[in-house]
């Protein structure tokens, strides 16, 4: 059986009808709290009142009973207000909001008396008119006094009683006809206004429920929008220290194998070459995990700028060329004659999924061509088709291959993590775009990636055109200058096997080194002024590599001294702080031999003996016409390069 206010079992419904009893103590808390601090304006206008009454009694009343009355008005008033003021001072929390409710009670019965003393005290003597306003004035105070408490019934209850019920008891003590049909008629009112005090309170405890949830969802969503910021700064740090955990090891294992494979013979090369290829496809592997943390974890920003869009397709086909060319396959680039000079989009994740498209087309096809095709698809968007003439992919399959580790035949593409076209769908349509395929067994693939790409006028682009990558650098270096005699580069890095590496690649280069193990190192040897540049790791102990830089650059007189940040994490934002520390360039782990050789022909040619490293023109800039033209759907006839 159930206990009445008790919901059946099985009816998780809660009972609108049944307040849980922490909900009527808050209430009462909160009533108890409105009451006391309207405390100062409901006294004032009593007194007001009792001034008023005072001149209406002065000629009839007996002067010893008026100023007994004003003087016990007056104590009710200060007693009241020091009341309130104590409550105010010790601003009560739930647990003594009840004290504090009986001694408003207490008030609100003694003020009652005072007032309702106002009838008997006042009438004897005075004209049926005066007599009248009196009755009048004493059933106002009690409605206006329970009126102002309707939010608390009982207490409402108390003032109008404490006023109301003496007058009944006197006028039934008259024992007058007239004194009967006065009490009558102010039970009559005593109980209409006991009526409607006890709706509005009913509305009012609503109201302050409603107030109250609204203050703890309130509550609940800040509290939550908390626990997502800190969640997403937690993210952010198991990101970057996964990044230079995993990134730190490799830069030892593929640097320390690029400088050993030199130094063998065949059959011990072949064994580091062994080496070099698994540490390069876990390092493939890490990138592309990192990759999808950074989007599932909402990181992966999409930084547009003006870019030139033939110019980072082309760099993409000339990487990818000799990959192709090793494979037997024909890689062809067409390039409709309309797509814009320059475009507002992120050039870096443009050639990440162009990158990966046409890798995979590559890597898939045995026999035949792949053909990159690009042209504008409408106002402000660009799209880039990739068709190659593989195996091709059931549709059954078409959408399981964007999914995360995904593979159609896992066995013979160990190479592949399955991610890269999960990476490349979300950039694409973080993008603006999306990346679709269109394929049957046996009739080669076609994927199409399209992206928003608003136009930029040239002036325009000029100024804010977004970095050649390393690659290009690295590819353009020139790798037979000599190095200069006596040059000295400082290498700043905490880890040894970093510090190994890069002190080795240097003296491969012909270039001496010298190490020291953090930042404060790093500034008392720079202060020496015998380097020609530094390589700066930059999460180092004491004191970080921006943070020593800044230091430098500060100090630093009129020849700028190069210095390239070395750091683990290839991330977008990372080369941006270092370009903010006041370092001239970013040099990510794990990198090569001419990695690091390009970035010093770039930044301190003299290093090297060789000419400063001008940014060299681009080769990709200049269309030559097309004697075939590929059938560009719709757009008009591009330019063909093979
Ligand atoms: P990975 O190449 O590392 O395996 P991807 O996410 O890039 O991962 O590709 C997922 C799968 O989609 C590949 O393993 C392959 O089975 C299939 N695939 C991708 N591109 C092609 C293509 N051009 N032709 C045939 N199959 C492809």
């Amino acid at each position: 059986m159930n206990t009445p206010g008790t919901a059946p079992a099985g009816d998780n419904r809660t009972a609108p009808s049944a307040p849980r009893s922490d909900e009527v103590q808050r209430l009462s808390a909160d009533q108890t709290a409105s009451l006391q601090l309207a405390t100062p304006r409901l006294v004032a206008m009593a007194m007001a009142f009792a001034l008023g009454v005072t001149a209406l009694v002065w000629p009839t009343a007996p002067p010893a009973v008026l100023a007994t009355w004003l003087g016990l008005r007056l104590l009710v008033v200060v007693g009241r207000l020091v009341d309130h003021r104590a409550y105010v001072a010790e601003a009560p929390d739930a647990s003594r909001q009840l004290h504090w409710r009986r001694r408003l009670q207490a008030w609100v019965l003694v003020d009652g008396v005072v007032w309702s003393a106002m009838v008997p005290l006042f009438q004897p003597g005075a004209s049926a008119m005066v007599q009248g306003l009196l009755l009048c004035g004493v059933m106002g105070v009690a409605t206006a006094s329970m009126l102002a408490k309707f939010s608390d019934f009982p207490m409402a209850l108390l003032a109008l009683g404490a006023v109301g019920v003496p007058q009944l008891v006197y006028f039934l003590l008259l024992a007058t006809p007239e004194g009967v049909v006065a009490a009558l008629a102010a039970l009559l009112y005593m109980l209409a206004m006991a009526v409607e005090a006890r709706h509005s309170q009913r509305r009012m405890n609503e109201t302050l429920r409603l107030r109250h949830e609204v203050a703890v969802i309130a509550d609940e969503r800040s509290r939550a929008l908390q626990a997502a910021e800190a969640a997403d700064r937690a993210k952010g740090r198991f990101l970057a220290a996964v990044s230079h955990e995993m990134r730190t090891p490799l830069h030892g294992i593929l640097g320390m194998a690029q400088l050993l494979r030199d130094e063998l013979d065949h059959a011990q090369r072949w064994r580091v070459d062994v080496v070099q290829r698994s540490a390069e496809h876990l390092h493939r592997v890490i990138d592309d995990l990192l990759d999808l943390s950074r989007i599932e974890f909402g990181r992966q920003a999409i930084q547009p700028l003006p870019m030139a869009p033939r110019q980072a397709i082309a760099e993409v086909f000339d990487l990818l060329t000799p990959m192709a060319h090793q494979a037997g396959l024909q890689l062809r680039l067409a390039m409709a004659p309309d797509l814009p000079e320059w475009v507002l989009a992120d050039a870096a994740r443009l050639r990440q999924v162009l990158h990966n498209l046409v890798g995979n087309a590559i890597k898939f096809t045995t026999q035949g061509e792949v053909v990159v095709q690009v042209q504008a698809s409408g106002p402000g968007q660009v799209c880039i088709e990739v068709r190659d003439t593989g195996p091709g992919i059931a549709e059954a399959d078409l959408e399981r291959i964007f999914d995360p580790f995904e593979q159609l035949d896992p066995g013979h593409n160990r190479a592949g993590t399955g991610l890269g076209l999960a990476i490349a769908r979300t950039l694409a349509r973080a993008m603006g775009g999306d990346l679709t395929c269109q394929s049957a067994p046996g009739q080669g693939s076609t994927f199409r990636f399209t992206f928003a790409a608003p136009l930029v006028p040239a002036a325009a682009a000029a100024s804010g055109a977004a970095p050649t990558p390393n690659s290009q650098r690295a590819h353009n270096a020139d790798s037979s200058a000599p190095a200069q005699a006596g040059a000295l580069v400082l290498v700043v890095d905490d880890n040894e096997v970093n510090a190994l590496v890069a002190t080795a690649m240097l003296a491969r280069l012909g270039v001496r080194s010298e190490v020291v193990g953090d930042g404060l190192q790093a500034l008392q040897a720079i202060a020496r002024g015998r380097y020609q540049a530094v390589l700066m790791d930059c999460q180092m102990p004491l004191l970080d590599g921006w943070e020593a830089t800044r230091r430098w650059r500060l100090l630093e007189n009129a020849q700028r001294l190069p210095i390239i940040g070395v750091t683990a994490n290839a991330s977008a934002d990372t080369l941006q702080a270092c370009l903010n520390a006041g370092m001239d360039d970013h040099l990510p782990k794990p990198f090569l031999l001419q990695d690091l050789k390009a970035k010093l022909l770039h930044h301190a040619p003299q290093l090297l003996n060789g000419p400063p490293a001008a940014q060299p023109p681009s080769r990709h800039t200049v269309q030559t016409p097309s004697p075939d033209p590929l059938p560009c759907t719709p757009a008009p006839s591009p330019t063909l390069r093979a």
